[in-house]
């Protein structure tokens, strides 16, 4: 699984403080360093409004088409992805969930299965049936490369959902990975977002890492 950030609104927190004092007519008080407590402060009142004239622009790679039909149901973010129309699955790359990795006889199985896709893939190709209908016989588990872009209030929103314990693995580990990215690039805007100790969810906290409350 890769996270890549393809592109970044530059000097993203500078304009959401621009554009956020223009509400309170505060721009005077612009001045070096003082994004970050405007920015802190906008999020603890929940004008998370503001925080939509900075945007992230991601690619995904080695995720599966199970994660990526997930991450599509957030309709605010913008999505390309690998066609299975016009790209051929001939040898498609899968992922294999860690619970079947670690059970040998699910991973016999499992393995066997894919095994079967690819060949029936292969021979229905062979049959002069088009990739769009020949990839009806694909997994879930295939790999996909996506492309997505959002606004940083949409993605504290993604951060939240997909990062919560309930949230399925491979998308958990995803915006984990991508979340340790943006407190880098923009880290007044994920303030209060922490990956946890085990690095396997997002909490949300106060920024001085005691545990918060849910948006
Ligand atoms: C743990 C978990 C389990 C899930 N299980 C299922 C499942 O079993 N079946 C299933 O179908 N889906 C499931 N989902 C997907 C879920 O229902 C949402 O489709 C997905 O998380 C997108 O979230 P969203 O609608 O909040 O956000 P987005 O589409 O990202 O939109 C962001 C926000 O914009 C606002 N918004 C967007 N569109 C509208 C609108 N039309 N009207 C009003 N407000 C809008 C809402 O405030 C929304 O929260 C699951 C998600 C999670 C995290």
């Amino acid at each position: 699984m890769r996270v890549e950030i393809l592109s970044v609104t530059p000097d993203a927190e500078k304009l959401i403080e621009r554009a956020g004092r223009v509400c309170y007519k505060s721009e005077k008080r612009i001045k070096q360093g003082s994004a970050g407590k405007f920015i802190k402060s906008l999020i603890r009142a929940g004008h998370l409004s503001v925080l939509e004239h900075a945007t992230v622009t991601v690619l995904l790679r080695g995720v599966s088409r199970s994660m990526t039909h997930q991450l599509v149901r957030h309709r605010l973010c913008s999505f390309s992805q690998q066609s299975q129309r016009y790209v051929s699955g001939e040898n498609f790359s899968f992922v294999i969930p860690p619970r079947i990795a670690g059970n040998r006889k699910a991973k016999k199985k499992f393995l066997a299965i894919m095994k079967i896709a690819a060949k029936s893939y292969g021979e229905i190709l062979s049959m002069g049936i088009p990739k769009e209908d020949a990839r009806f016989v694909l997994p879930n588990a295939c790999v996909t490369e996506i492309v997505f872009s959002c606004n940083f209030r949409q993605l504290r929103h993604i951060f939240i959902l997909r990062g919560a314990p309930r949230a399925q693995w491979e998308i958990r580990k995803v915006f984990i990975e991508l979340l340790k990215k943006m407190k880098k690039i923009a880290p007044n805007c994920f303030f209060d977002l922490a990956v946890n100790r085990d690095e396997e969810t997002i909490e949300m906290t106060d920024g001085e890492g005691q545990k918060g409350r849910a948006e």
